[in-house]
């Protein structure tokens, strides 16, 4: 008991009167109910049941790669979008209401956002930065590959190498401490989509 509240350890009242969760819990609310305690209910955590058979299904696998590649995509978008409205030579408010389907007002300039006051943004394109030169990639490509075999009986994927050459972490990048090999992140400055490309020339 501290001051007001009190933490009960529910465990400990089972072990010690002999009784179930249950009968301990149905306790607290008749307490509750009768306003003669308040409970709350704090850093609960559930626990769950892992059904193998269930996990160990191709066609989730396929469902689930299906669902984040898709929303990579979306990201994507959705981050050019964002790039592209900044770069807007329109009123930035009159857009972004008509972006919210909101047509209030829609033809006037609202005349006090960036571009009304005449100061049109131009974000800094990003400095062309060299690539490693395709024998690099192909001979870091190789050994992420042995290392990946050799440790997790795992084919290397376009996905997987794109991301190792980004210096994105991914779990099966983890397990084999690829960051530690030759290679990793050595693409880091340049656009991901054209990392993609050049892996899937590599990788065939
Ligand atoms: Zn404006």
């Amino acid at each position: 008991m501290k001051k007001v509240w009190g933490e009960l350890n529910i465990q400990a009242v089972q072990d010690k009167y002999k009784t179930d969760r249950n009968r301990v819990i149905a306790a607290l609310d008749y307490l509750d109910e009768q306003g003669l305690i308040e409970l709350q209910t704090k850093g609960a955590t559930d626990v769950y049941q892992l059904h193998q058979a269930e996990v160990l299904n191709d066609e989730l696998a396929e469902q689930l790669h299906q669902y984040f590649s898709e929303k990579e995509h979306k990201e994507i978008r959705r981050i050019k979008t964002l790039v592209r409205y900044f770069e807007l030579d329109k009123c930035l408010s009159r857009s972004l209401a008509k972006y919210f389907d909101d047509h209030q007002d829609s033809d006037q300039p609202c005349g006090h956002c960036s571009v009304c006051r005449g100061q049109i943004a131009q974000l800094p394109k990003p400095a062309a930065v060299a690539w490693p030169s395709d024998q690099t990639i192909q001979s870091d490509l190789a050994g992420l590959s042995r290392v990946l075999v050799e440790k997790q009986q795992y084919q290397l994927n376009i996905e997987t190498a794109s991301r190792f050459l980004a210096g994105i972490s991914e779990p099966m990048l983890t397990k084999v401490r690829a960051r530690q090999l030759s290679g990793y992140a050595s693409c880091e400055q340049q656009n991901y989509a054209d990392i993609k490309a050049k892996v899937a020339i590599q990788l065939g």
